[in-house]
Parts: C-alpha cells; structure tokens; sequence
C-alpha cells in the first residue's frame, strides 16, 4: 500500500440488528437467540419489549455474558435458556418462505428437538473484516488492526485504521465516526509534513 490511506471495512457480524426487527413488533411472536456471550445476552433482553417469548440457545452449559447480564437474563420471566443445544437447522414455512423453528442438537447426547419459532437473531460474535489486510498490517489474535494508543496509526506508516476494523470494544457509528476524523487528520498532517 502505497501513500497515506483510511483503512476501513466492516465487521462481518453474526447477528441479526435492530433494522431486521419491523415485522416483529407483535407481542405474540416467540423468537430465538443463538449465543452465550454479551451480544447474545443484551440482545435476549431486548427482543423481550417486542416479543412474547425469546429462547436463549446456548451450546454450552454456562454463559460467557458479565455477570450483571446474566443476573438481568435469569430474572427476566419472559426468557428461557436452552443450555447444551446447537443449531442444525433453521426451519421455514410458505411462500415467501419465513421462519417457523429451529432444529436443535443436544450437544450432550446428539438427541435433537425441534423449537417453534417465528424469528432468529444469530449472536455469536464479530469477526472484522481485515482479512485483505492482514498479512500487510499487524492485526491482534482476534483480526483487528492494531493502532497506537490515541491514534489511528498502524505498523506501516501512513496507513490509518478507523471504525470497527480496529475497535472491538464499542463498534458503534459514533465511534467510528470519531477515529475516521482522527484518521483524515492523521493523513492531513503526514501529507502537509510531505509536502
Ligand atoms: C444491525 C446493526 C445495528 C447497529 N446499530 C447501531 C446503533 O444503533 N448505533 C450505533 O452507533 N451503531 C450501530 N451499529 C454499528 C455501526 O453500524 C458500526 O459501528 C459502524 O457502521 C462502523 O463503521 P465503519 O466505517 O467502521 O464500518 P462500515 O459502516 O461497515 O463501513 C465499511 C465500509 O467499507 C467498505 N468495504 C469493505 N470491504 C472493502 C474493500 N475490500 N474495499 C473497499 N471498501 C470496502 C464497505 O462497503 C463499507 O462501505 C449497528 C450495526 C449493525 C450491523
């Protein structure tokens, strides 16, 4: 890569948001997240205000989510947790074909079960979309770019990274927003000190 240059690509993500949620504003629809982590966890409680009954389905015995997450998860009535089950197979129904359930594999024992429901929300992590990048720039075990402390410089100099490909805390629009104007006045002050 020649030249000063934003780095910016999106994080692939194993979820289902919030835009995907308008056919769900039905108190009688029955949904299902797929994860144990925090994403998985915050999205549960979410669904909760726009569905009538949300299944957490875990594959294994234990969830990843802090604490206070899972205190919320386990205190919220209109959530159920299905530990030891992975997904085999999103069943659909019609035409156009929707979501009718899910079949589950115990992880346990192989037996498997099939759950009504009428919608999925898949929350089992992100996974930045560096790969173009990672044998040019220093990413950390998990694909993120890695940059300075307070800045958006990466091991090769005059390549900033910005946004979600080098945040894996807040990955948010803001945020991203924020470290891209960081980047543009990092590529500013290396072009005018070129020039
Ligand atoms: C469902 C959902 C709901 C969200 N809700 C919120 C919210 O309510 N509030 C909030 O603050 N944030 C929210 N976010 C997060 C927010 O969208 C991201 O944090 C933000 O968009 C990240 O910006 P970015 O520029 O890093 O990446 P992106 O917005 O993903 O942009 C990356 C760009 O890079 C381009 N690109 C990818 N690969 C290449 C390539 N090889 N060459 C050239 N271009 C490439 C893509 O086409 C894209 O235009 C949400 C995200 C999702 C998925």
């Amino acid at each position: 890569m020649a030249g000063p240059a934003l780095g910016s690509a999106p994080a692939k993500r194993w979820r289902l948001g919030l835009r995907h949620l308008r056919w769900i504003f039905l108190p009688s629809k029955k949904v299902a997240v797929i994860g144990g982590g925090n994403t998985a966890v915050e999205e549960a409680l979410y669904l909760t205000h726009h569905a009538d009954h949300v299944t957490l389905v875990h594959r294994r015995d234990t969830l990843r989510a802090e604490r206070i997450l899972q205190d919320r998860l386990f205190a919220n009535p209109k959530i159920t947790v299905l530990w030891d089950h992975a997904v085999e197979e999103v069943l659909g129904t019609g035409k156009p074909e929707v979501v009718c359930g899910l079949r589950l594999r115990n992880t346990k024992d192989d037996s498997e079960q099939t759950l009504d429901v009428d919608g999925v929300f898949v929350a089992i992590g992100h996974s930045p979309n560096t790969a173009p990048f990672r044998e040019t720039l220093d990413c950390d075990s998990e694909g993120y770019i890695v940059t300075t402390p307070g800045s958006t410089k990466t091991s090769v100099s005059g390549v900033f990274a910005a946004g979600d490909v080098q945040d894996k805390k807040f990955r948010q629009a803001i945020t991203a927003a924020g470290t891209g104007c960081m980047a543009a006045l990092e590529a500013e002050h290396l072009l005018a000190g070129l020039s």
